[in-house]
């Protein structure tokens, strides 16, 4: 067995996250299943955040003294320890931003207010974060063009037929999650990338859920921008990646104007700077950046492919032993179909009361919409609950939840009779 392929060890892990020891409601142990939201960070990112701070620090790239450009170092060595790890063919393909949504807004801004017209098309899915949908809104309001929705299945996969209807040579630009943050749903960005390439589409992956859970090879995956947000990685807030094919990137205008961005500013006009400073005006997330390549690194020593077979372990789980509960409905796909994130539903309780008790004995799970509104209305729901897994969470972490859950629907069971009773 190779070191990639054996299994990771969750519960010696979990001593690199010191909030995860962390005691919650009256002394319970915090049982952390909300990753999907945000992952925690091992020790190695905070020291290197508080190093950065306490003895690096600088502003980057405008300062000659030694600090500024140690600093700088440190900032182009965090886009250096992306490009790899998304494998890039080069660095000035890497642009940092505050994260995922800043991303697709940039690729919205830029890029699709120079292509994109009235008339044209813009084609997501059902299954979409608001934040790759309402980019794509406000650009359809600039240009006069139409923001089309390619249909999920009842159990949460893309409807590949009714994509490929929806897709036409009015289509510029299509815009899809890698795995959706509600149902799980790995999608098929390969086979979306040769449908939308065949079109004259260009493709936008939103990858906040999936750069982190999966190994991610940008020149094979044929799409031409990529976003992505480092909190969701064991990384800091603050801090996101939006990679684009260079032909793109270089063609494109900048978004946001400001110092670093310009190659020269007169009383006439600028010009812009080379990439990727062309596309981060201003003073950049510089901590956060260090805050990312450290985790990149505790990442890679772990083993992406191993990170995302453990988490593909737990999803089994969760699902045999939630489907064997009465009263609870599985959304998505099975669990074969999904990284490390299951939402369901529980009969006769709101979401929110769910989350609430649970935390009431500890547990962090997810409740409401999850930003996905447009797949909350075509399940039929107005919310639902979410657990999501990351490199730290065990079995354990899941029964914890279950035994919520029984708890929960316990105490609704008894509260019903005793109403039925009084009729
Ligand atoms: N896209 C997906 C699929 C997400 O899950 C999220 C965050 O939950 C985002 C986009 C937005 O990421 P951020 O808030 O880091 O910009």
């Amino acid at each position: 067995m190779t070191v990639e392929a054996s299994a990771l060890d969750a519960a010696a892990l979990r001593a690199d996250f010191p909030i995860l020891a962390s005691l919650v409601h009256d002394g319970r142990p915090l049982v952390y299943l909300d990753s999907a939201a945000s992952t925690q960070r091992p020790t190695a990112v905070i020291q290197a955040m508080t190093t950065a701070y306490e003895r690096e620090y600088a502003n980057v790239h405008r300062g000659v003294h030694w600090m500024s450009e140690r600093c700088t170092d440190r900032y182009e060595a965090a886009r250096e320890a992306v490009r790899r790890y998304i494998n890039a063919s080069a660095v000035e393909e890497v642009v940092f931003t505050s994260g995922t949504t800043a991303a697709l807004n940039l690729v919205a801004h830029s890029w699709g207010d120079a292509h994109v017209g009235a008339g044209d098309e813009i084609l997501v899915t059902e299954m979409e974060h608001h934040s790759n949908i309402v980019p794509w809104f406000q650009l359809a309001e600039r240009r006069g063009a139409a923001v089309k929705f390619a249909p999920i299945t009842d159990d949460g996969v893309l409807d590949l037929e009714g994509f490929a209807e929806r897709l036409s040579q009015r289509t510029k630009v299509v815009a899809v999650s890698a795995v959706s943050n509600v149902l799980g749903t790995i999608n098929p960005v390969a086979r979306i990338v040769a449908a939308a390439r065949a079109a004259g589409a260009v493709v936008v992956v939103d990858g906040a859920q999936g750069v982190p859970h999966g190994t991610t090879d940008v020149q094979q995956l044929g799409a031409d921008f990529l976003a992505f947000s480092g909190h969701k990685m064991a990384g800091p807030s603050g801090i996101g990646v939006l990679w684009g094919r260079r032909e793109l990137l270089d063609a494109m205008p900048p978004f946001l104007g400001g110092g670093s961005m310009i190659g020269e500013v007169t009383v006439d006009g600028f010009t812009s700077a080379d990439l990727p400073a062309k596309f981060e005006a201003g003073t950049p997330p510089i901590v956060p950046a260090i805050g990312l390549a450290a985790a990149i690194e505790y990442v890679e020593q772990i083993g992406v492919a191993r990170i995302a077979a453990h988490e593909q372990r737990l999803t089994a789980y969760a699902h045999e032993h939630l489907e064997a509960l009465t009263g609870v409905r599985l959304l998505g796909p099975p669990a074969a179909g999904k990284s490390g994130i299951v939402s369901f539903v529980i009969d006769g309780v709101h979401a929110h009361d769910v989350a609430y008790m649970l935390d009431r004995g500890g547990v962090a799970i997810r409740a409401g919409h999850h930003c996905a509104m447009p797949l909350h209305k075509r399940l039929g729901i107005t919310a639902s609950n979410r657990a999501s897994f990351y490199l730290y969470n065990t079995p354990a972490d899941i029964d914890a939840m279950l035994k919520g859950i029984d708890q929960l629907q316990e105490k609704f069971r008894k509260r019903q009779r005793r109403r039925r009773s009084a009729r």
